[in-house]
């Protein structure tokens, strides 16, 4: 089966105080996302780096689909400009349409939420529910401790080389989104 990339979903932090290079980092790879003509799919939020990444792919042209809890619609501000938003019941709700609506999943920088997000798509992708290609946006080495983590759990065989390979890291948001769209592209039987 192939796959072509059309929407890839953003998880990434909803802080504000956070770096000032990690809100550029997030309205670079929205700009990037614009400009490979993808829809950008993320948590609807208009705060911290999910709401620089709408911005920034709002004003380079792109569509940007946002997903919220109606329980956090005031929490986490829900963006008023983006060429979708849905908003739905709860959490669950809101991680299944996000995953339905993209054919590809990033966590930049974030906190627990988006470590969650990632890793339960991570865990579908390891029980084969779904083969869509997966990366980290690797902004100020990020996720290195993320990476050596689960590369001591797969020398303590918790995880087999396959699964540790599921997580594309990238500094480069060109090169990060490029990568995914090879492998959505490539059939699924040779990658995965
Ligand atoms: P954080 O990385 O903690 O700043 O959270 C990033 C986004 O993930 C925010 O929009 C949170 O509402 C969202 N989030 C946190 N926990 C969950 C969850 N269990 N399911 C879905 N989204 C969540």
């Amino acid at each position: 089966m192939k796959t072509k990339l059309t929407r890839v979903c953003v998880y990434c932090g909803s802080s504000s105080r956070v770096n000032q290079s990690y809100l550029d980092a997030a309205r670079e790879l929205g700009m990037v996302i614009a400009q490979h003509k993808l829809t950008l799919v993320y948590g609807g939020a208009n705060v911290g780096c999910m709401g620089a990444i709408a911005d920034a792919a709002l004003a380079a042209g792109g569509d940007v689909i946002g997903v919220i809890p109606k329980g956090l619609v005031e929490k986490e501000v829900a963006h008023q400009g983006l060429t979708e938003l849905h908003i739905v019941d709860d959490m669950h709700q809101r991680k299944a349409l996000m995953a339905e609506l993209s054919d590809a999943f990033i966590a930049a920088p974030g906190g627990l939420g988006t470590l969650e997000e990632l890793f339960e798509m991570a865990t579908w992708a390891q029980l084969g529910f779904h083969t869509k290609p997966m990366g980290l946006y690797n902004v100020n080495h990020f996720f290195d401790g993320l990476v050596g983590f689960l590369s001591h759990a797969r020398q303590e065989g918790f995880l087999a080389d396959a699964h540790l390979s599921l997580f594309n890291c990238e500094q480069s948001p060109k090169q990060l989104i490029e990568q995914l769209e090879t492998q959505a592209s490539i059939s699924q039987d040779k990658w995965w």
